[in-house]
């Protein structure tokens, strides 16, 4: 896949904005090394930063720094955050707010009752409004990130009630837009997600009682958790001395109903005893709905991002009930379904275009190979000094296998295309190891729209499908052929059942936003006004 800025010129991919991480085990223990391996797991998810606070007697200690998780953290740095029986992590990647140390994750805040770490995978879509309306009344930012806004808004309804987990409930009326956030107080871990349930998260449990919560299920394998389930959409889950609950109220009515697991004990605004959401929940739920005067309507219909399965997420994560490796798969075999081509030799672009590619080739009979090497050794910081050696990282990165394409007609696998410039240069590649035709079928529709919701698709300008027809990108970027996997066939891999609540945002391919969107976005926004 291509980049859409020339922050990494290395690296030809879309960039999703974090990876949280969340842990509270029973006894005090070493948790700052428990949540590097977590924060290594969610590499994928952020590249900027990466940041570990640790929880010890109520008392918060955070080390975080720009750079790879392996570069911020050495042994020393991870001593000195000390054992504890809590700690938050977070990788980032910037799509609100700058690179700058002060917008690295957690973000830890002091106040009167105590202190807050917080880290955030997502991007609001009124943290304009937020932050305008904040700094009239006094507050004062040091960061340009909107995570920021959430922690003063949780701040200051955790000044006017007695419980964290109130506050994170009452500023979840205020927030718009895409956040999973783990949030760890003097005595609780919590984590939530937006009532859409844009960004992923789940929980898992390890055998000595440990609580895990994080952005996907490859970080509770890396710290040998067991997978529990995915945070409903609009789920706050609480973890403290007193086991783990769930507050539903800002979910959709047909998952406040569903069943509870063993474990759980289930509160709303009106507190339903442990294990008693059946037949009269219906009541308590509308009186509770009901009671959230000026709340944000609760959606009826889910809007998980749906690139998540196609891009972001690790091959080896379950998100939202669905193997990220399945859905590639299976979108390889619709592609070859909806849009075949008589060919020698189907090969993917590593690493996100191999499984489709697998997919194609078992749907379509035609032979797969392994025909495009990816260099694992050119990191993202790697420095090219000028465009013309910019514009050679390509050969830099993948390089052809001639023996394996030479006098083939080769159908050609990625997962998308942005601004064709990258597609183009691969496609060079292949032919100039020899394929006599290059088909090129990419396992996603079309961009069309920018992401408001923690993804850098941010400008129709650099999106060639916006300008050009198939056929005419087909021709741009030098292929006999070139096809794109239909929504319609996403949203079926993905297993969308509107009737049941179960939908998916396919927003930068479809426009049909789920929420509000700013007239005028741009991620540095916050730091122009
Ligand atoms: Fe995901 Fe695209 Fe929706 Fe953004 S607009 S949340 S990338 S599907």
């Amino acid at each position: 896949m291509e980049q859409t800025n020339n922050r990494n010129e290395t690296d030809h991919g879309i960039h999703d904005e974090c990876g949280v991480f969340g842990i509270r085990v029973p006894e005090d223990s070493d948790v700052a090394s428990l949540t590097y391996y977590a924060l290594i797991s969610l590499q994928h998810r952020g590249q900027e930063s990466a940041g570990i606070a640790v929880n010890k007697d109520r008392t918060i200690n955070c080390y975080k720094d720009l750079g790879l998780v392996h570069d911020v953290f050495t042994p020393h740095t991870l001593a000195s955050l000390g054992t504890g029986t809590m700690a938050v992590g977070h990788v980032r990647y910037s799509t609100s707010g700058s690179v700058t140390r002060e917008n690295a994750q957690p973000m830890v805040v002091k106040h009167v009752k105590g202190q807050l770490a917080i880290s955030h995978n997502g991007n609001l879509v009124n943290s304009f409004a937020l932050r305008r309306k904040l700094e009239l009344e006094g507050c004062i930012f040091h960061s340009t990130s909107d995570t920021e806004v959430i922690s003063y808004i949780i701040t200051r309804e955790r000044l006017h009630c007695g419980k964290i987990e109130e506050a994170v409930a009452r500023a979840m009326d205020s927030l718009e837009g895409a956040y999973s956030l783990v949030i760890m107080s003097p005595a609780k871990l919590i984590a939530c997600r937006d009532p859409f349930g844009f960004r992923p998260l789940c929980y898992g449990t390890r055998e000595d009682g440990s609580i895990i919560f994080a952005s996907e299920s490859c970080a509770l394998d890396a710290v040998g958790a067991h997978f529990v389930r995915d945070l409903l959409p609009g789920e706050i889950m609480i973890s403290d001395k007193d086991g783990l609950r769930s507050d539903r109220r800002h979910c959709q009515r047909k998952n406040i109903v569903r069943e509870n697991l063993p474990g759980e004990s289930v509160t709303s605004v009106k507190a339903i005893p442990a294990g008693s959401l059946g037949t009269e929940e219906d009541a308590v739920v509308e009186q509770a709905l009901a009671s959230l005067e000026g709340a944000r309507p609760v959606p009826s219909v889910s809007a998980h991002c749906i690139f998540e399965y196609i891009y972001f997420s690790r091959p080896d994560s379950i998100v939202d009930g669905i193997s990220v490796h399945d859905f590639r798969v299976g979108a390889g075999m619709l592609l070859a379904s909806e849009a075949l081509v008589d060919a020698d030799l189907v090969i993917g672009v590593p690493d996100s275009g191999l499984d489709a590619a697998t997919g194609y080739s078992k749907k379509s009979g035609i032979p797969y190979a392994i025909g495009l090497i990816k260099n694992k050794y050119i990191g993202r910081t790697f420095i090219a000094p000028s465009q013309a050696e910019r514009d050679n990282l390509v050969r830099l990165k993948l390089n052809a296998i001639r023996s394996v394409i030479e006098g083939k007609r080769v159908v050609l696998i990625d997962d998308s295309i942005v601004r064709g410039t990258t597609s183009a240069r691969i496609i060079s590649l292949v032919r100039e190891a020899g394929a006599k035709e290059v088909h090129m079928r990419i396992s996603s529709p079309p961009f069309l729209n920018p992401c408001y919701y923690g993804t850098d698709i941010d400008s129709r300008e650099n999106l060639i499908a916006c300008h050009h027809t198939i056929e005419e990108t087909a021709g741009i970027i030098g292929a006999d052929s070139l096809a794109y996997l239909s929504v319609e066939g996403a949203k079926l891999l993905a297993k969308e059942d509107i009737s049941s609540g179960r939908g998916f945002c396919c927003a930068c391919f479809d426009g049909k936003y789920p929420t509000n969107v700013p007239e005028e976005y741009s991620k540095a926004k916050l730091e122009d006004y």
